[in-house]
């Protein structure tokens, strides 16, 4: 059953906000997910199937594959990531990722079944208004492929500065150090659920993390990849 939600600012700014299946939406996924994409971190990209940044070992180093819902440009917000912000800081929109973030996993990403613990990347430490949207894409993930949902695996031990306006780089620097492992790990094959992918500087972090206490595996599943453009600034959230 449609739903349309009657706010008057989006539908000013002639975005559909009809809630349930979205053509429009599917064929988007259908046209991302079947461009060839970077083997490890899967950005758009590929020559001979590793992206500029995984070639030299630069960004996702510790992650073994990325999968994402879609890409899209900041430049253009469009449905899709304006109801991801809008999730971000409440519960407006979950169903509607959620239901794309199921459907997408399922559809291209089998191999991530076999994680044994789901992960989400935890709030920063002192944050008054924390992001849950990677609570609960961690959550109901776990749900669907059976495995376990631990939010205390990784977490943040000290207190970061925005990453907003920073480079990769500076991304890089500023979250090093910030995370620690909270006990002995047991198990070997994670997913670690972001909502958005910028640069990959956070969920790298925890990826090395989890690899220098035992991991064999760590995949990443977002919700939306940003396209991040090394040189220009940017208007992150
Ligand atoms: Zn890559």
């Amino acid at each position: 059953m449609k739903v349309l939600i009657t706010n008057t600012n989006y539908v000013n700014r002639g975005v559909n906000m009809a809630i349930g299946p979205n053509p429009r939406i599917d064929k988007r996924i259908k046209k991302y997910q079947n461009k060839k994409k970077c083997k490890k971190c899967g950005r758009i990209y590929t020559e001979n199937g590793l992206c500029e940044y995984c070639k030299e070992g630069y960004d996702c180093y510790y992650i073994d594959k990325g999968g994402f819902v879609l890409e899209y440009d900041k430049k253009r917000k469009d449905q899709f990531s304006r109801r991801l912000y809008k999730f971000k800081h409440n519960e407006s929109h979950k169903d509607f990722i959620l239901e794309l973030v199921l459907k997408v996993l399922n559809k291209y990403y089998q191999d991530f079944y076999d994680a044994e613990v789901v992960i989400p990347v935890p709030p920063r430490k002192g944050e008054e208004n924390p992001n849950i949207a990677p609570h609960h894409i961690g959550k109901s993930i776990a749900n669907e492929i059976n495995s376990m949902f631990k939010e205390d695996v990784v977490y943040f031990s000290e207190k970061m500065e925005p990453l907003k306006e920073k480079d990769l780089f500076e991304r890089k620097k500023a979250i090093k150090g910030k995370l620690s492992l909270n006990k002995e790990m047991e198990n070997e094959v994670y997913l670690v659920v972001d909502d958005i992918f910028t640069t990959g500087s956070t969920l790298n972090e925890i990826a090395k993390i989890l690899k220098n206490g035992g991991a064999q595996t760590v995949n990443v599943f977002c919700a939306g990849r940003s396209i991040y453009r090394k040189s220009e600034d940017e208007e992150d959230v």
